[in-house]
């Protein structure tokens, strides 16, 4: 699995023109962890789950004059759905690899902030059956990375 995963993420890198998103198969050495759910199909009619998290840290110094540090850190929080992505990810299919990946851009870009695009080419629409174009996503993702 973390083989499949890692070629995912070459391949978003690849399609991004930049290096968006580093895999790693340790814990501790990644700030973004990606569950895989038994069953979130069933419990929310829904085959993945992206959010963003931020976390700001202020810091005070006094010297040489009162100043407040603040630093914000952005991480993001995956959920799959455990059948799907086993269904999917290893399979030779093109038509299940490219729904691994609609699912896996479409949710790690929640991650970095986006919510739904009305035209349903995109693939941050709400529904990401059907083809999808990713020229408009990746340029998202490559201005999130440039701010
Ligand atoms: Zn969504």
């Amino acid at each position: 699995m973390h083989d499949s995963f890692r070629a995912l993420v070459h391949q978003y890198n690849t399609e991004a023109g930049i290096e968006a998103l580093h895999y790693s198969s340790i814990e501790g050495d990644a700030n973004s962890p990606i569950y895989l759910s038994k069953g979130l199909n069933l419990r929310d009619g829904k085959v993945g789950w992206g959010q963003w998290l931020s976390e700001t840290e202020e810091r005070r110094r006094y010297v040489p004059q009162p100043e407040a540090i603040r630093t914000t850190s952005y991480s993001m929080r995956l959920e799959l759905d455990e059948e799907f992505v086993k269904l999917k990810i290893n399979s030779i299919k093109d038509a299940d690899k490219n729904d691994i990946r609609k699912l896996f851009y479409h949710e790690a870009g929640h991650g970095m902030q986006m919510l739904h695009h009305p035209d349903q080419s995109n693939v941050m629409y709400y529904d990401i059956t059907g083809e999808k174009n990713f020229t408009a996503y990746f340029a998202d993702v490559r201005t999130f990375f440039a701010n």
